[in-house]
């Protein structure tokens, strides 16, 4: 198959322009880039300078292969990072950062309400196996991130917005404290895609997504990344990738690239409809505590206002009055919105999130008392989804 040279230059482009552009790589003459199910490419004549650990061209798919490159130029142009390396999910990025960056005896400074997977990560298998140590602090709190440092601290990891509870971390502040200690920042962006935020402009070493979320936006495949520079991240390809095999399937890779194509235009639709939400339940008197950032009354506000400018995105955490059983009534009665753990689909998610995880001690009183409500704003009317959890709470109370 013959691939035609890329005429466009997407780091020229605007955003709507590079997310319908980079990465596709016409090969054949297709304009869209086809789905390569191959596990191999044919070497060239003469082999000898092969370097058979390489990731730059296409030799075996778990080092390349044309789907996985056209992703990672994609989200490098989205992300506006040098280099990105996408893997089989979130966590097996997130996995790939700590992986490669920590070694047996650094300490690690690490969000304290975040993915349930990574609390798992950090608090069990890389202490116990590795003998890798981890603080679990307040990141919206940057002086209590650096009274957490010690001389061995190698790495900082957040999230912008927290899983599930919305707290807001200030990037620009944890980088500083990071890089005057000596230490990297990771950055789980998951909750705000690129449209919304890119924390590498902000000071993050590495910038990690669960592709399965916003970046593919139509809830049929997984995938994860790690964004930064090709320096920070040749590590991380050679050891997540090649030799540990952490890799994305073609199809998939395919699939997100198709998805991140209307990335920007479906974060304007989130961002307007959850606002709406957010403001209809912190009107009524039967919901207990509204969480989403744009909100004056969210705990972040001042900086959610200053880091996201277009809007703190389509995820908001809330409680109806009554305990965890009442949440899972309220929900009971949704007819549009579905009851289902993921969340950045089209259709809206919502679910009550697990509170026998270590995390829920550090979430605010009322979500500790009443359970917590998480739901992922999709691109159905702003007007239906209103209308669905106004005949909820009827129904509840
Ligand atoms: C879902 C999620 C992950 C994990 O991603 P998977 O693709 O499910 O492995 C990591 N971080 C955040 C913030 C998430 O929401």
């Amino acid at each position: 198959m013959t691939e035609s040279p890329d005429r466009r230059r997407p780091d020229t482009l605007g955003e709507l322009s590079r997310a319908v552009h980079a990465g596709n790589r016409r090969v054949g003459g297709a304009i869209r880039t086809p789905i390569v199910m191959a596990n191999a490419y044919e070497l060239p004549d003469d082999p000898t300078t092969v370097n058979w650990s390489g990731t730059d061209i296409p030799l075996y798919t778990r080092n390349s292969g044309i789907n996985q490159l056209g992703l990672q130029t994609k989200l490098a142009a989205l992300e506006h990072t040098e280099d990105a390396v996408v893997l089989a999910s979130g966590v097996a990025a997130l996995h790939a950062v700590f992986f490669s960056t920590l070694s047996s005896g650094d300490h690690a400074i690490v969000t304290d309400i975040g993915y349930v997977a990574l609390r798992r990560q950090l608090e069990t298998l890389l202490p116990e196996k590795y003998g890798i140590e981890a603080s679990f602090v307040d990141t919206s709190d940057p002086k209590a991130v650096e009274a957490a440092i010690r001389p061995n601290t190698k790495l900082i990891h957040t999230e912008t917005i927290a899983n599930p509870t919305t707290r807001v971390a200030d990037v620009a502040a944890l980088a500083e404290v990071a890089h005057r200690h000596g230490a990297l920042l990771s950055v789980d962006s998951t909750f705000t895609p690129p449209g919304l935020f890119r924390p590498a402009e902000h000071g993050a070493d590495f910038v990690v997504h669960s592709l399965t979320k916003y970046i593919n936006g139509h809830g049929d495949a997984l995938g994860g990344a790690v964004l930064g520079s090709s320096e920070r991240l040749a590590p991380i390809r050679a050891d997540a990738m090649v030799d540990v095999g952490g890799v994305i399937s073609p199809f998939n890779a395919w699939l997100i690239t198709r998805g991140s194509v209307t990335l920007p235009l479906r974060l304007r639709q989130h961002v307007a409809s959850a606002h709406a939400i957010a403001e209809f339940l912190a009107g009524d008197p039967r919901v207990a505590r509204v969480d989403y950032p744009d909100l004056s009354s969210h705990p972040q506000h001042g900086i959610a206002a200053r880091q996201f400018p277009h809007g703190s995105g389509g995820m908001l955490a809330f409680a109806v009055n009554g305990d965890p059983d009442t949440q899972n009534r309220f929900v009971s009665h949704l007819r549009l919105i579905t009851s289902a753990v993921s969340l950045g689909h089209d259709e809206s998610l919502i679910v009550q999130v697990s509170r026998d995880e270590p995390h829920v001690v550090n979430f605010p009183e009322v979500f500790q008392t009443h359970g917590i409500l998480r739901l992922s704003v999709g691109l159905e009317d702003t007007d239906d989804l209103i209308s669905d959890l106004s005949a909820a709470l009827d129904a509840t109370f």
